[in-house]
């Protein structure tokens, strides 16, 4: 039986508040698409705010015991539900490729990405290590502990919606925090599957509540208002991240901020143009493009433009499109209409402006939501469209003739989240890195996302770090206890 029927059969389409799957308190519910056919998968139950204060109040009740639990007991939890995920992962990976579209080798690289944040933090949570040292007066010690911030509220995008998830409550669980997930409302379907694995690895009822719901603007808001809540971490766009730090501004609410980029990619003259082919196709089209980090504007030397652009065109063109669960397929449709409808206008605010269709720049099959691999040349720098997060399967070209010149192009935008760089020489490589305000850049890569490692961004890409340590400490505190002895 597929984990869809699974879900559908056992009640799993509903909220998951303290451990018992109930509907939604007036009944209301979300209609999930398959977005390779438009056609209706399934329903969830879509949670109101008196739904969400359930919540609260069963994450609430949870927190002191969780808070209390060993860190190896949380680990030890954190360790099975790695191997659950790695057990399950073929089911999983079938109802991420259902709900989201993406092909399913992506589909299947997703499940072991967001498995490896549960690994990762199984690791951290038994080292949470503090300190204590001698005050420079000399008259008192200083001790720092580390304690969990408390009851969290995660919320989290369509684009991955298992890593995007395990990326929030590995840490959280780490840390000893209990929390309520609101998924995507294109995508419950991967976060809801996560409720039952997290009990199957032995996650006590209350710990992770999860609530799906259409009526984000008056749910979320209803939660912050509430002054059990100690934390929002976010993922999203930066509209709604702007919205939601003036709202947890109210109770003056921790936030972590992963919000939206407009990655430059960039490729000297010197550069291996094969490797930096390679390299642009995973970051452009890793998850057709529907990632925060994906390359949004190619800025390549005017020296190697042409044949850059050549290769680009013929590697993206080549790309097989079709329904993400079909063999041999690369690239799956978008994740809905909207999305579709934002491709079609950003070809033609690139076009209108003067740039030229390589290769693509049609929807290419119905029904769902497609849209062929696209590359766009001669893309003038005050060309409109390189100031949106196209978050989709196009690439648009642009030239720079030096350093100085590039540097200035990477930011000239409001975004700070992940920049590329091709060279053959590392020093410049270096220089250009200190120089682009970015939180992270892949030079001579085109993958940079690592649960080892800080994601996040800087300028309004935003505000703080998930994966690594640094992850785990967003759901901490710092303690300060003076004391003589
Ligand atoms: P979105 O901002 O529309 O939605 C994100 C989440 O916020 C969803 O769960 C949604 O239901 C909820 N939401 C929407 N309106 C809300 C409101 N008024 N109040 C409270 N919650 C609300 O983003 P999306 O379309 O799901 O995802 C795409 C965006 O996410 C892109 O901008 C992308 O760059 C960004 N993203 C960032 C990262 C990162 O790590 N920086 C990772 C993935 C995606």
């Amino acid at each position: 039986m597929s984990l869809l029927d699974q879900l559908n059969n056992s009640g799993q389409t509903h909220l998951l508040i303290g451990g018992e799957w109930r509907e939604s308190s007036d009944g209301n519910r979300i209609d999930v698409l398959d977005p390779s056919t438009a056609d209706t998968l399934t329903s969830v139950a879509s949670g109101n705010e008196d739904d969400a204060l359930a919540a609260v109040e069963s994450a609430a009740t949870a927190q002191a015991a969780w808070a209390a639990t060993s860190p190896r007991e949380r680990a030890t939890i954190l360790d099975r539900a790695f191997q659950l995920m790695i057990d399950r992962k073929d089911e999983l990976a079938q109802l991420v490729v259902q709900e989201m579209g993406k092909a399913l080798p992506e589909a299947a690289g997703e499940v072991a990405y967001a498995a490896e944040f549960y690994r990762w933090y199984a690791g951290e949570a038994v080292r949470n290590l503090g300190s204590i040292s001698t005050a420079p007066g000399g008259d008192k010690r200083i001790i720092a502990i580390g304690q969990p911030v408390g009851v969290s509220l995660l919320i989290t995008p369509w684009n991955f919606p298992l890593a995007m998830a395990t990326r929030k409550i590995g840490p959280a669980i780490a840390a000893g925090c209990t929390m309520i997930l609101k998924p995507a409302s294109d995508t419950p379907l991967s976060a809801l599957a996560l409720g039952q694995l997290m009990s199957d690895a032995g996650l006590p009822d209350g710990v992770l509540n999860i609530l799906p719901s259409n009526r984000s603007s008056k749910v979320v808001p209803a939660i912050l208002a509430d002054d059990r809540v100690r934390m929002v971490s976010f993922t999203g766009s930066t509209e709604v991240g702007r919205t939601l730090l003036a709202e947890a501004a109210k109770t003056v609410v921790k936030t972590a901020m992963e919000l939206g980029g407009n990655a430059p990619f960039i490729v000297c003259e010197d550069a291996d143009i094969d490797a930096a082919i390679e390299g642009a196709m995973i970051a452009k089209m890793r998850n057709g493009g529907q990632s925060c980090i994906a390359a949004n504007r190619f800025l390549v030397h005017e020296a190697v433009a042409g044949s850059f652009t050549e290769k680009l065109s013929a590697a993206m063109g080549g790309l097989k499109v079709g329904p993400g669960l079909e063999a041999g397929v690369e690239l799956g449709p978008l994740i809905n209409q909207s999305a579709q409808d934002d491709m079609i206008d950003s070809v033609a605010t690139a076009v209108g402006s003067g740039s030229a269709v390589a290769t693509g720049g049609e929807t290419g099959r119905s029904p769902g939501f497609y849209f062929q691999p696209t590359v766009l040349a001669d893309v003038a720098p005050d060309n409109p469209v390189l100031a949106r997060e196209i978050f989709g399967p196009i690439a648009p070209v642009t030239t720079f003739s030096s350093d100085d010149e590039v540097i200035a192009l990477a930011n000239d935008t409001i975004y700070g989240l992940a920049a590329y760089l091709y060279t053959g020489d590392l020093a410049r490589g270096m220089r250009i890195s200190e120089a682009i305000e970015y939180g992270m850049v892949g030079i001579n890569r085109g993958l940079i996302s690592d649960p080892a490692a800080p994601f996040g961004g800087v300028k309004q890409s935003g505000v703080g770090r998930e994966g690594a340590h640094e992850g785990m400490l967003e759901f901490m505190e710092t303690k300060y206890i003076a004391a003589d002895w």
